[in-house]
């Protein structure tokens, strides 16, 4: 399959990887918001949120939080914006379910 997303997971095309497991995959995003901008993904193509199964979205959102606590530990950020856009309205450039788990600083704080 054509997709940007499944070749990073089967590392077709390298990335900088931040946790996996059986269902799940997550990298930093190659054009970050902040430092640490992780994307997770299910290993399971799905084109959006709407079309990925329900088994895949929790094991998504279990990894999350476990991701959470990875960056809170390394990186120590104030909070979080957690996004996923659905469809090219909206701002989604790659078609494969994924969420957006972008760190936020004070504003004296930031890249390491
Ligand atoms: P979207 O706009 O679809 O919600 O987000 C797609 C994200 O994937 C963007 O933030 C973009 O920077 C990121 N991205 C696009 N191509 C690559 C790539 O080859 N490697 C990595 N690590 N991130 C990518
Ligand atoms: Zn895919």
């Amino acid at each position: 399959m054509n997709c940007l997303f499944c070749k990073i997971i089967n590392q077709e095309i390298p990335s900088y990887k931040i946790y996996e497991n059986e269902f799940v995959y997550a990298f930093l995003d190659i054009n970050p918001a902040s430092n640490g901008h992780t994307l997770v993904i299910p290993k399971n193509h799905s084109e959006n949120f709407s079309d990925a199964k329900q088994a895949d979205i929790i094991e998504v959102v279990k990894a999350k939080q476990e991701i959470i606590a990875l960056l809170d530990n390394k990186l120590k950020p104030a909070g979080y914006n957690f996004i996923s856009n659905q469809n090219q309205i909206a701002g989604q450039m790659v078609f494969h379910y994924h969420e957006h788990i972008i760190p936020k600083y004070d504003a004296n704080e930031g890249y390491i």
